[in-house]
């Protein structure tokens, strides 16, 4: 089997369901799905089933290029605007 992008994307959306892996929120439209690599591509992570999971554009561009344990750090310093997403990302929801 191919290790493609999209390949990848099914099979975690088969086996995981369309849940995003950092914020744990539902990704509620497939424009909003991104394949995100948990040790960066940056950063040596390879593009292979165990090193993606999926997730929110808007959430992957927060991650950026981080590793997991500096963005756990980062998200510290960055609670106040991740709040104001989904409070922004809610309103939208009510909004539709
Ligand atoms: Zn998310």
């Amino acid at each position: 089997m191919s290790s493609n992008n999209n390949s990848i994307k099914m099979r975690l959306l088969w086996e995981n369901g369309k849940r995003c892996a950092i914020c744990g929120k539902k990704i509620r439209s497939f424009d909003e799905l991104t394949v995100d690599h948990i040790v960066p591509r940056s950063k040596g992570g390879k593009h292979t089933i165990g090193n993606c999971q999926l997730a929110h554009k808007s959430c992957n561009s927060l991650k950026n290029d981080k590793m997991p344990e500096e963005y756990e750090r980062a998200l510290k310093y960055n609670k106040r605007r991740i709040i104001l997403m989904r409070v922004r990302r809610g309103i939208l929801f009510w909004y539709n």
